[in-house]
Formats: structure tokens, C-alpha cells, sequence
């Protein structure tokens, strides 16, 4: 007997049409994923975001949620490096997470903000930080190069429509655009065309010519490039230590790299900072911390550090004001203060406060350091931990400051050791090193 079959021809029919379709489906779906490979893989990478993008699926979401506040460019501290590390984990930031909130973090912050459907204005604040800290955040995705090109050869102040529309889309993907996507080409549209012209070295008119547009829908339209802030110097990187003085001023706007906020970084039970914010060059202040350590272990504690890290225009403000201060309170003429400020402030772009690598070491609520015990600690130590006495009195002419006991300067103990044994300052050192 034959056995009965459920399935009809028609049945049969309709299997095998369904079997087919699923293999089409997939067969499209495939190639739409090749063509979606092809197509990342001649995607510019951005110049303001990391080479290497780690897209996370899930970010470990830090361990405590630090509470929002508000950061923006200048910032520093603990809670900004958290915020450097999130958004690197989540791929909008390739710099080094130390903290400072310069103009990389900056671009970062823009990034993270337009592609989760914020306000772009780089500012950190609550709703920023809460939906960065949250599972929802979205993780930094490449823009793919749009294939079509609009038809339009020209467009430019008055245009209208669907085409300008896109026009400020592709100019917003490229962070180039921040206003409504209104499909007016207005002033903020002109100027947003301007500037990527000047940036891909075409004629900056403003107008989006069949050149502009080629261009912009092109694999070789770059994401703008945010001015930097001036490049950190690694004070630390020569084979000889870097000279600061009278004859050898630094530039306006020097800054050293690799700082850290004491504050936070000082174990607090060796040293008191005593201004909050006070910053320092890492290696100097691991030096500085290994010292003390030293020092506390010959029963030799209670200190401060009352000057680090000056930059240029702090160091102005400080000369400016003692300069008033000679001219107010002791009726002096204008070059006379400036001559008294200059015995015992050093001018701008001059002081060693610029390079991150000097300390200025005293005692909480004691006027004189020379007559401490801690001075003198410091004074016969400081050399086996890379640090010199920088002004010495028997050195004033040489140095052109007065001596000074409580300034120290970290040049490193292979340097250090030898101008305390050769009785040499640091320009008589490197003038023999040389
Ligand atoms: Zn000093």
C-alpha cells in the first residue's frame, strides 16, 4: 500500500518557491555586506578621531558612575581622565587620558555629542555625561562615503530644497556643520562650505561648485581639523637637561608634557600642596614623592610645595601685579618697580616653573625655610633623587637669580649626582657637557 502523502502538489510547488527565496534573500544580504566591507574599507578615517577604532558592543561601564557636573576646555582632574577613557573605550578619543581637557578632548566630546543626538558644543555637561556613562551610549561609527553625488553643479546662499539638504547633512557628518539641517542655504551653510574649502585646498567662496561638491562626496573629504592647542613638550626627552633662564626664555605658549594635577597625585601623609590645582611633570613628581619618602623614613616630614608647573601667562600676572605693588605701595616709577620685581621674580617665559620640573619646597605656616630642619634635609639629599639647588648663592652671577633654598629643579640623578660632586650650577654643567 502506498503511503499516504499529507503534502499536495501544490504544497510542493510552494516549498520549493519559498526554499528559493530565502536562498535569493541571502545571496543579497551577503552581497550587501560585501559591498558594505568594500565600502568601509575606502572610508577616509576622520583626522580628528583615533586611526584605530575599537567599537565596543557592550563598554564596561566604569565602576563608580562619578557624579555630573560640568567640564569644558581647560579642565582638569580625575574626573576628566575618566571621561578621556570612556570616550575611548567608546572610540571618539585616540589621546592620551591625562586628565586635561585640551582640544582633543574637545573634538571628542563634539563627536560623541552629534552622533548620540546632542547639542555638539564640546561642553561636558549633565545630559552629556549622564548618557555617556549609560548603556545607551552609542559607540563611535565611521561615516560611510555616500555614493551618489547630487546633480546639481551649483549650489550657494538662497538655494533651497532637498539638495542643500544633503549638502548640510554630508557637512555635518564631516564636523563641519553644527546648525539645522532646514535645507536653507544660509549663513551658517556658507560658512561651513567655506571652511571645508580651506581645508581641502579649493577656492574658499562659500559657494558649493561642481568642484566643492565632488569633492565633498568624495572618499577623500576629510573630517575638519580643530586648530591645535599648542603641542606639549616632553621636558624630559633630551639627553641633557633643559635650560631655562634670562638667555634661553621659552616660548609664550610652552607647555610641557605629561602633567598631573598634585593635588591628587601627592600622597597627602608626605606632602602638603598647598594650592589646590597645583601641577607638576609625572616623572619629576614620582621623583619628588620617592624623595620625601626618603626623607619621612629619616624623621624628617612636614612639607609643602608651594609653586610647581607656572605657565608663561601665569608667570605675567605674577610680574604684572608685583610691579603695581612696587609703584602703589612705595611710590616707585614705572622702570624702578620693574627693576625691584626683576631681583626676585623672574620674567615672563624665563621662570624654571615653566618647565614642570621645579619645586618650590617649604614648611605649613613657617616664613623662613632656610632656617628648617627640612631645608636643610633638602640641601644635602635632594642630588641622590635627580633634583639640584638650583640658585645658590655662589652662583647668583651665573644664574642671575638670587639664591634661592627653597627652589629645586629635577634634571635626573645622572645629571644631579655630578653637579654636586663638580660644584657646578646647570649652565656651567651643560656648558662642559656640550
Ligand atoms: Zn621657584
Amino acid at each position: 500500500m502506498k503511503k499516504k502523502s499529507g503534502i499536495s502538489p501544490l504544497g510542493i510547488v510552494m516549498i520549493i518557491a519559498l526554499v528559493g527565496a530565502i536562498a535569493l534573500v541571502g545571496a543579497a544580504a551577503l552581497a550587501n555586506r560585501q559591498e558594505y566591507l568594500r565600502e568601509a574599507a575606502i572610508t577616509p578615517t576622520p583626522s580628528i578621531t583615533p586611526r584605530t577604532v575599537r567599537i565596543t558592543e557592550d563598554p564596561a561601564l566604569p565602576t563608580s558612575t562619578p557624579t555630573p557636573r560640568l567640564f569644558q576646555m581647560n579642565a582638569v582632574g580625575v574626573e576628566v581622565r575618566q571621561m578621556q577613557e570612556r570616550l575611548a573605550a567608546l572610540g571618539y578619543y585616540g589621546g592620551e587620558a591625562d586628565g586635561q581637557f585640551g582640544a582633543g578632548t574637545r573634538a571628542a566630546v563634539e563627536a560623541f555629542q552629534r552622533q548620540n543626538g546632542l547639542e555638539a558644543d564640546g561642553i561636558a555637561g549633565e545630559t552629556t555625561l549622564t548618557l555617556l556613562y549609560s548603556a545607551g551610549a552609542q559607540a563611535f561609527m565611521p561615516t560611510p562615503t555616500p555614493s551618489a553625488t547630487p546633480e546639481t553643479a551649483m549650489l550657494s546662499s538662497g538655494s533651497q530644497g532637498e539638495q542643500v539638504k544633503q549638502l548640510q547633512q554630508r557637512l555635518q557628518e564631516l564636523g563641519f556643520y553644527t546648525g539645522k539641517i532646514d535645507g536653507d542655504y544660509g549663513k551658517g551653510t556658507r560658512n561651513a562650505v567655506t571652511v571645508f574649502q580651506q581645508q581641502h585646498g579649493l577656492e574658499a567662496d562659500g559657494i558649493a561648485g561642481e568642484k566643492t561638491l565632488k569633492t565633498l562626496y568624495s572618499g577623500s573629504a576629510r573630517q575638519i581639523t580643530v586648530t591645535p592647542a599648542p603641542e606639549a613638550v616632553q621636558v624630559l626627552s633630551g639627553n641633557l637637561p633643559l635650560l631655562v633662564n634670562k638667555e634661553h626664555p621659552i616660548a609664550d605658549d610652552f607647555v610641557p608634557a605629561d602633567l598631573v594635577n598634585m593635588s591628587e597625585y601627592c600622597d597627602a601623609s608626605l606632602v602638603k600642596i598647598k594650592y589646590s590645582g597645583t601641577r607638576g611633570v609625572r616623572e619629576a613628581v614620582d621623583a619628588l614623592l620617592d624623595m620625601l619618602k626618603a626623607a619621612k623614613a629619616d624623621g624628617v616630614i612636614n612639607w609643602q610645595v608651594s609653586a610647581a608647573y607656572r605657565s608663561v601667562a601665569d608667570q605675567r600676572r605674577i610680574f604684572d601685579s608685583n610691579v603695581k605693588s612696587y609703584m602703589d605701595k612705595n611710590g616707585l616709577s614705572r622702570a624702578n618697580a620693574i627693576s625691584a620685581t626683576r631681583k626676585t621674580v623672574a620674567d615672563p617665559g624665563t621662570s624654571e616653573h615653566h618647565t614642570g620640573l621645579a619645586f618650590d619646597m617649604t614648611v605649613p605656616n613657617t616664613e623662613s625655610f632656610i632656617s628648617t630642619k627640612q631645608c636643610k634635609w633638602l640641601h644635602e639629599h635632594c642630588w641622590d633623587y635627580g633634583f639640584v639647588v638650583r640658585y645658590q648663592k655662589d652662583k647668583e652671577d651665573i644664574t642671575g637669580f638670587l639664591a634661592e633654598a627653597w627652589h629645586i629643579r629635577y634634571v635626573g640623578a645622572e645629571h644631579s649626582t655630578v653637579m654636586r660632586d663638580r660644584n657646578l650650577c646647570l649652565e656651567e654643567y651643560l656648558q662642559l657637557a656640550r
